[in-house]
């Protein structure tokens, strides 16, 4: 980082302390960093990160295969980015799944041609929410589905419902690297009160993605390092499971619904980054599981 960038990283980090009390010596992040970084992944695939957002995007031999947009400002920074790689056009534009923190922005490459992608009950939610900055896919899939484009090829890998129902696991050139976005931030909690998250069919993905062969390490959609190992799927499930546990276990003893999210705290998982911020609000998304099956 230049002098400029660790100057808004602590400046960031006192402003993250202040608004949420937490401990940057724990976190290490900059939740409010608009810089940009791109890494070489493997021959033709890199990671590109805009702030705290990720994404992935193949260089092939006929041209780019772009994932999540993420913004429109995002959109345009990579593009640069891929420029400083390739002359080649950005053929097509893959969407992880529907929230609009990760799919908006993506003019700049209709614009130069791409064919969007996304499974189809993703484009089901761009019909119901439209978005101005949202450009609606133009080739939809079910279950699984391999895009190929020149030399190179892109596993699309579906789960079913877990966050959202149209969630969308990505291989890329059948390496054992996969990108996992909003199922596992590697090193963090869950967020806030888990916005679209089905905690049964959560859990139940975390585990199969424990269960896939060829995975060996993972490419986040939020976070600061490119890469992690695959055991960060199983700190998150485990996670989950020990949230899930506590919480059934305060509603089973008869503890007042309205007092059991703040009452929770798993000592265990305190080293994880966000865990001040965020345990209460995780914890309550459980209560309403537990309430109303939801
Ligand atoms: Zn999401």
């Amino acid at each position: 980082m230049t002098s400029g960038h660790y100057r808004r990283f602590f400046c960031a980090l006192v402003l993250a302390a202040a608004l949420f009390g937490a401990q940057p010596a724990r976190s290490q992040e900059n939740l409010f960093s608009q810089d940009v970084e791109t890494t070489k992944i493997a021959e033709g695939v890199y990671t590109f990160r805009h702030g705290f957002a990720r994404n992935i995007f193949l260089v092939t031999s006929e041209g780019v295969i772009v994932t999540d947009p993420l913004s429109p400002t995002s959109a345009r920074l990579m593009r640069q980015e891929i420029a400083k790689i390739t002359d080649l056009p950005v053929k097509y534009v893959v969407y992880s799944h529907q929230h609009w923190d990760h799919v908006l922005g993506g003019k700049i490459f209709k614009d130069e041609g791409a064919a969007f992608v996304s499974h189809k009950n993703c484009a089901a939610h761009f019909e119901r929410d439209p978005h101005p900055d949202l450009v609606p896919p133009d080739l939809t899939f079910e279950g699984n589905y391999t895009l190929e484009l020149g030399d190179s090829k892109l596993e699309l890998l579906y789960f079913g419902r877990n966050h959202g129902d149209c969630l969308t696991v990505m291989r890329p050139n059948g390496a054992s690297i996969l990108y996992i976005v909003d199922l596992v931030t590697p090193g963090r909690t869950s967020w806030a009160t888990m916005p679209d998250y089905y905690p049964l069919d959560y859990v139940r993905t975390l585990k199969e993605l424990e269960a896939l062969a060829n995975f060996d390490q993972m490419i986040a959609g939020h976070g600061l390092v490119p890469l992690a190992p695959k055991s960060a799927v199983t700190e998150r499930r485990a996670y989950m499971e020990a949230l899930m546990s506590a919480v059934k276990k305060e509603i089973d003893t008869g503890a007042p619904f309205n007092q059991i999210a703040g009452a929770i705290d798993l000592p265990e998982f305190r080293y994880l980054a966000g865990y001040d911020q965020n345990i209460k609000g995780n914890a309550e998304r459980m209560v309403y599981y537990y309430l109303m099956g939801w």
